[in-house]
């Protein structure tokens, strides 16, 4: 069957089909209807992708930081240009709304401008003393894997710093969301990327990850998805020691303090959360609250979350589209049979919505028993559980209580209380008052099971460079 729209590779230069012409389907998660079809590369087309990268590394890193960085903010230009139609395509077929999918594109651009404007800088010598210096080198190929949740904005934060700092990319896209990566990918072309610099593939995920990361020719991997997928990734990367940067997956919590602001706190906890269906690595899925306040915050949240206008992505008024495939919709039933046969209770949602489309509502549990699975397994979805707290060190014990961490935010005035989260809280990230994400100029990575590494600001750029000492340089 063949379809109205249909994404190709990119290698070497050029937008192809796969050598073998297979494709798969690409599904609107609104209507359940198959759209477009991806291509899918074969072990040759990889292979043409590995020789096109190795044949532009030179060239690429000898050429002056400030033409990369040009070309960077060139291509964020082409980008902002097209980003309506981008983002179209991007709400029909990842499913968050036309104005999520704009602010995605607009983190995009502003991240490719942001590496463009600081891979002088970063690509500099560092002197250290008088008489020592560090030579910034790019690593050299790198393999990227993106996910479907946030596929623009993931991509710029894998593709702009490596290729700031000097190292060619291929990049293996989502095939569930295929379009982010090929617009990207066309306005590094129409900024005049050379061939081989930036190549893009879909196919296979499990084939695709083992032949590239068998290749000694790949000396880094850089991953944003699921903990067991990063790990698998890590152990093929062990074989020949390519770099990893694994950014995995995430259970946040909020604690909501005793003298929290709760008009201020569930506005930006619900806004927040309810982004892309929930599914974001840093999105909060476990809300501790002061005993004093559980009461009235729960009322609030619940009457938040029922509040949530559900819709068509390109609908105006839509504030949460669908969950962006079926295994999500699999995963909310399971995770929320487990908690209610383990005596959670529902206060709102909790159920598939009966309309076409991976529709699940804002969902707020209480009363969860310790070993529900929802309070262990990533949820990525629109579920929430509310649970109360006695003391501050009993909420940073549960906050701390899943193998993740990610992120953590929590709402207090309270200078002591402020000190005790930010040094108790096990996590890459806090937000203190407010909910924030990445950001293009700022280090961003978890502990424990949540990976490894930094995307973002300089420590972004420097995940792809050996940093050369040179002792007695002036010597
Ligand atoms: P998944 O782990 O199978 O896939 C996640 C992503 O990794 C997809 O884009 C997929 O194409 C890719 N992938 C899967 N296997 C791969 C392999 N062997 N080699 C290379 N890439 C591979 O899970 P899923 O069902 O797509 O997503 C569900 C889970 O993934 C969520 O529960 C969440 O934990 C995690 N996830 C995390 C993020 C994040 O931002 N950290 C993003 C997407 C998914």
């Amino acid at each position: 069957m063949s379809h109205a729209r249909s994404y190709e590779l990119f290698i070497n230069g050029k937008w192809r089909a796969g050598s073998s012409r297979a494709t798969s389907p690409v599904i609107n998660p609104a209507t359940e209807k198959v759209f477009a079809s991806v291509a899918a590369a074969t072990v040759s087309d990889l292979d043409e992708a590995l020789a096109s990268a190795e044949r532009s590394r030179r060239a690429w890193s000898s050429r002056p930081a400030k033409e990369r960085g040009d070309l960077l903010v060139a291509a964020a230009g082409i980008l902002a240009a097209k980003v309506r139609d981008a983002a179209k395509d991007l709400s029909e077929e990842q499913g968050k709304t036309f104005p999520e999918a704009t602010g995605e594109y607009a983190r995009a651009v502003e991240t490719l401008e942001w590496n463009g404007t600081h891979a002088v800088g970063l690509s500099a010598p560092i002197p250290l003393g008088l008489n020592r210096m560090i030579f910034p080198e790019p690593l050299g190929v790198v393999a990227a894997f993106t996910p479907w949740n946030y596929p623009a904005v993931l991509i710029a934060r894998k593709l702009a710093p490596a290729l700031a700092a000097g190292c060619p990319v291929i990049l293996k896209g989502a095939e569930e969301t295929p379009s982010a990566a090929v617009h990207i990918v066309e306005a590094f072309r129409q900024a005049g990327i050379p061939d081989g610099v930036v190549n893009l593939v879909f196919g296979v995920p499990v084939q695709i990850s083992r032949h590239l990361l068998s290749s000694s020719i790949v000396k880094v991997l850089t991953f944003t998805g699921s903990t067991e997928v990063g790990k698998q990734l890590a152990a093929l990367a062990a074989n020949n020691l390519q770099r990893c940067i694994l950014e995995l997956g995430g259970h946040s919590p909020v604690i909501v303090c005793e003298d929290a602001d709760l008009a201020r706190a569930v506005p930006a906890i619900s806004e927040y959360k309810f982004e892309c269906a929930g599914q974001s690595c840093n999105a909060p899925s476990r809300i501790l609250v002061a005993r004093p306040l559980y009461k009235e915050f729960l009322s609030r949240m619940t009457e938040a979350a029922r509040k949530i206008k559900i819709g068509l992505p390109d609908d105006p008024g839509t504030e949460m589209g669908p969950m962006a495939n079926a295994r999500r919709i699999e995963a909310m039933q399971r995770l929320t049979k487990d908690a209610v046969e383990r005596g959670a209770r529902i206060e709102v949602g909790g159920a598939r919505l009966d309309r076409p489309g991976f529709y699940w509502p804002p969902t707020l549990l209480t009363g969860v028993p310790k070993d529900a699975k929802v309070l262990h397994d990533e949820p990525f979805g629109p579920i929430l559980t509310v649970a109360p707290f006695d003391t501050i060190e009993e909420a940073i014990e549960e906050a701390n209580a899943t193998e993740y961490g990610l992120a953590a935010y929590f709402f207090t005035g309270t200078a002591e209380v402020k000190r005790a989260l930010i040094s108790g809280l096990s996590a890459g990230a806090l937000s203190v008052n407010y909910l924030k994400g990445v950001s293009a100029d700022a280090p961003y990575g978890g502990v424990k099971q949540s990976g490894y590494g930094y995307e973002g600001g300089e420590q972004g750029v420097r995940s792809f460079q050996n940093l050369k000492l040179v002792n007695g340089f002036a010597s």
